[in-house]
């Protein structure tokens, strides 16, 4: 057996299993030079003081650091804080980002309300065209440049490798936010990204219980990211750090499940009749299939889908309402399996004639499939496919 450090929390020579919570704020110091030895680095794993890091937190970006391929990990409070702390700690007053307009919401408001205040533009230019992408990337000199792996609600894949390629070129940090894939889906950083984000809200943490942000990259790049944390304060509680601890420990299992299984519905709702389009990386119809084929893992193609209903929005209101297991959840990645309306959530405070640009209709629901028992999964929505269509003359 592997002889763990002593800790907290450890009975003589007896170790926990499970890491404690240690839940403190500050610690104590024997005398003055112990002070010394903390702040000049020669205590390595010593403590002071919360916001500066917690042991808890720590171990959770050590260990998604390990499974990112990174250097160097960092936890923060949620998703969009360590987006903001990625961001905020590599650019100033005048800097450029370029950004693929399919992006989370938040991410799309930080971008295009907030920074702008602070005399950070964005322009958005579409990501699965590398060329005009890269364009813009040039001509902006863009210091930043930020996408998602997969991108919500359509699913599109964007060539990560040769955004890096071009970010390289240009200078630009390149920022992926791959809570859609995990790093058993696809490692960015393998392909040349700078920082990979994650909102360890969703599948990391996995249970629809803890809100906790991470990121990962290289030494350099977290270090002025941590060091900007310790400023702004963005740090997760211990408790949810634990849990996301626990979580880490069954991620992949759950991931490679719920691909699974998301694989099976995406390719049942293609061939239902009541479906107008099933938006799906795994599926030969989507439009970056073979790319999506040829740069995540084998046979894994992330566990989230979307599908437009044929009918308005009365019958995606009746798919919804004759659902009995399978809940209407504005959020992913958790073990059961959810459904949400982006155009009654993540994109409702965009215009229709930009949500039509999006590909997003009335009819569209987005699923985000678990690991529950497939069939089960499938009577579901069986059950509410027929109902969808059903309508009272
Ligand atoms: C949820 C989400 C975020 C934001 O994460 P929070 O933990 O809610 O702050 C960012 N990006 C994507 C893709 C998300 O799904």
């Amino acid at each position: 057996m592997a002889r763990r450090k002593r800790s907290h929390g450890d009975v003589g020579a007896i170790v926990p299993w499970s890491t404690p919570i240690v839940q403190t704020a500050v610690y104590n110091f024997p005398n003055l030079g112990s002070l010394d030895d903390h702040y000049e680095g020669r205590a390595p794993g010593s403590y002071v003081y919360g916001r500066d890091g917690l042991p808890n937190s720590d171990e959770l970006a050590k260990k998604v650091a390990e499974l990112e391929h990174a250097d160097r990990g960092m936890a923060c409070s949620s998703g969009m804080a360590s987006l903001f702390v990625a961001i905020a700690s590599s650019v100033g007053k005048g800097d450029h980002i370029v950004a693929s307009p399919d992006l989370y919401g938040g991410t799309l408001l930080l971008l295009g309300r907030e920074l702008p205040r602070f005399g950070i533009k964005t322009t958005f230019s579409d990501s699965t065209d590398v060329s005009t992408f890269e364009n813009a990337m040039k001509r902006e000199g863009a210091k930043i440049v930020l996408v998602e792996t997969i991108s919500n609600p359509t699913m599109k894949v964007c060539d990560l490798k040769e955004l890096a390629r071009a970010a390289e070129e240009a200078g630009s940090l390149l920022i992926v936010d791959n809570t859609f894939a995990s790093p058993f889906v696809i490692r960015p950083l393998d392909l040349g990204a700078d920082v990979v984000m994650h909102s360890g809200t969703k599948s990391l943490g996995g249970h629809h219980d803890l809100t906790i942000g991470l990121l990962c990259g290289g030494s350099k790049v977290i270090e002025r990211a941590y060091q900007f944390n310790i400023v702004l304060g963005a740090i997760p509680g211990p408790f949810d750090s634990w849990l996301a601890n626990r979580s880490l420990l069954t991620w992949k299992v759950r991931t490679e499940e719920s691909c699974r299984n998301a694989m099976r519905l995406a390719k049942y709702l293609e061939g239902r009749e009541e479906v107008e389009h099933v938006f799906y990386p795994g599926l030969e119809s989507h439009p970056q299939h073979a790319l999506a084929k040829r740069i995540f893992s084998d046979g894994m193609y992330g566990w989230m889908l979307s599908f437009t209903l044929k009918g308005r929005l009365a019958e995606a209101d009746s798919f919804v309402k004759a659902l009995k297991r399978v809940t209407l959840t504005p959020s992913l990645g958790g073990v059961g399996t959810t459904i949400s309306h982006p155009g009654k959530t993540s994109h409702r405070r965009i215009s229709e004639a930009q949500r039509k640009e999006l590909g997003i209709t009335e009819t569209m629901i987005r699923v985000s499939v678990g690991i529950e028992d497939y069939s089960l999964t499938e009577e579901d929505f069986d059950r509410a496919l027929r109902a969808s269509q059903r309508r009272k003359p």
